[in-house]
């Protein structure tokens, strides 16, 4: 059975879902079936919020000062389970900080602003930028929303700016220098700092 929370860097991960729209170029999925403490995160269908209570009840977080929601998939896949797992983690732990990793296409995902949906609970929601325009950005990620994935993106990253205490952008260390400025100038114009994250 796949690991629903792991353990990774030191941090807890929650690992919700398995379904993505997107298929990067760089993805880890496609490298190894799991990752930190995990020996394997694909689940044989998406966990139910049961069994992800479970693991939440089960799972020692003593000593972790931020949870991340990234696993083998996109949490806004799982909005519902994602919110609710959330609204649990702040309930018996309120110290613990909160972040999401998330591609940024919930809006595409459900054809609404989802910006919003975990406004009080997360306190970081971390953007994959990947690229300074849609072409390239369509290259990489080959979105099945193709390239209107990119714009969808950038307004929720600007709709996030306005509900959460951190929002951040990452871009993986594959993309040529000049690539990487291209992102870093996008990000500044849109005041949303840029992390360059190593290739898993
Ligand atoms: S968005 Fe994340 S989970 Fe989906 S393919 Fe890209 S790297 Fe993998």
């Amino acid at each position: 059975m796949a690991d629903i929370i792991y353990s990774y860097g030191g941090k807890p991960y929650l690992n919700i879902t398995n379904q993505c729209p997107c298929a990067c170029v760089f993805c880890i999925r496609g490298q190894a079936e799991g990752l930190g403490s995990a020996a394997n995160l694909w689940h044989h269908a998406d966990p139910s919020w049961e069994e992800i209570e479970t693991a939440l009840a089960a799972f020692d977080f003593s000593g972790a000062g931020e949870v991340v929601f990234c696993g083998y998939g996109e949490p806004f896949c799982a909005l519902d389970h994602l919110r609710r797992a959330a609204v649990w983690l702040k309930e018996h732990f309120p110290a613990l900080k909160l972040r999401v990793n998330t591609n940024g296409l919930g809006d595409l995902i459900y054809q609404r602003d989802t910006s919003k949906d975990l406004a009080g609970l997360v306190d970081t929601v971390s953007i994959s930028l990947n690229a300074p325009n849609a072409a390239l950005y369509q290259q990489i990620c080959r979105c099945a929303y193709g390239e209107a994935a990119f714009g969808a993106m950038l307004l929720f990253a600007r709709h996030c700016k306005e509900v959460y205490p951190n929002v951040i952008f990452s871009v993986v260390d594959v993309l040529s220098e000049e690539t990487l400025s291209e992102c870093r100038a996008l990000a500044s114009s849109m005041g949303i700092p840029l992390r360059v994250r190593r290739r898993a």
